[in-house]
């Protein structure tokens, strides 16, 4: 009987990798993620909102990670030094390479008092929430996830050297001090992805694996048409992971305005919650699912 036991293959034998399930994603509840996040305004670098943005993300994502951190960290800008807040929680796996979920939480200042920033920068934070929640109830991956959410991303005056991007640049180097870059399989930023009118603008300076593995996952989700090559590059916090050799890529749609090709609600009164919708939090979401599953698998 033992024997005959001991010959049945086990679970982990007849699928080695079981897939993640992507319809778990609700773009209702990540949209609810959004909502909580938006009313925190303004909440630009430096400001009382800022800090109470980082520890509103802080307390959404302990629930679904191992442990979740609040790295504070002082950098020069262009009015002087100021305190950034990065958030980061880890989901461990098997094994020790790291899948990075990012987005940023900051807004950009000098807009409004009552900023929103629903789609710059509600709309990927909440969703990454969302992601976390979702992978939180599956089985546990070949990798650790990392949920990365930058502050400091908008630039000041000008992106420079000490200007914009400060979050993103603070975790490449603390990746950096512990030898731990090689570790990191893929980088996958989120930013502007809750547009009604949802195109993913997928700009040029990404990875060619990650943007070949993007557009299939888009086709597996239903939303390749949404899904677009831009002519350009962009600025962004996946950059310093691309200039440290990491595999990067910027899952955004650079279009959120009052016609479809239009921006011009981005960094204007106009980014606010009715110019965002559920359905694309899903979409993208789900596009999110299937790459991990492309990942997992290779
Ligand atoms: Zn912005």
């Amino acid at each position: 009987m033992l024997a005959i036991v001991g010959c049945q293959p086990t679970a982990q034998d007849i699928s080695p990798t079981r897939l993640l399930d992507a319809s778990q994603i609700s773009g209702a509840r990540a949209f609810e993620d959004v909502r909580q996040l938006v009313a925190i305004t303004p909440r630009h670098s430096g400001t009382e909102g800022a800090e109470r943005a980082a520890k509103h993300l802080q307390g959404a994502l302990t629930p679904f990670t191992d442990n979740c951190r609040i790295d504070s960290f002082e950098d020069e800008t262009p009015v002087g030094p100021l305190t950034f807040r990065n958030v980061i929680g880890m989901q461990t796996g098997r094994g020790s390479d790291i899948i990075i979920l990012a987005s940023h939480y900051d807004t950009k200042a000098g807009i409004a008092d009552d900023f929103q920033g629903a789609n710059d920068s509600g709309s990927s934070s909440g969703l990454l929430i969302e992601l976390a929640r979702v992978l939180r109830g599956q089985p546990p991956l070949p990798f650790q996830v990392m949920f990365a959410l930058f502050d400091g991303e908008e630039c000041i005056k000008a992106y420079g050297e000490e200007d914009g991007l400060h979050g993103s640049r603070q975790l490449v180097r603390q990746l950096r001090e512990r030898n731990a870059l090689s570790n990191v399989k893929a980088m996958i930023l989120l930013d502007m992805v809750g547009d009604k009118d949802l195109t993913i603008t997928l700009p040029r300076n990404v990875d060619r694996k990650l943007m070949s593995m993007a557009f299939r996952a888009a086709r597996e989700a239903g939303i390749r048409k949404k899904f677009t090559l831009s002519k350009n590059t962009i600025l962004d916090d996946h950059v310093p992971f691309v200039e440290a050799g990491v595999p990067a890529i910027n899952l955004i749609d650079f279009q959120h305005g009052s016609r479809h090709g239009l921006n011009d609600y981005w960094h204007t009164e106009n980014d606010t919650l009715e110019h965002i919708s559920a359905d694309s939090l899903q979409s993208v979401g789900e596009v999110v699912i299937h790459m991990l599953n492309a990942l997992a698998t290779e």
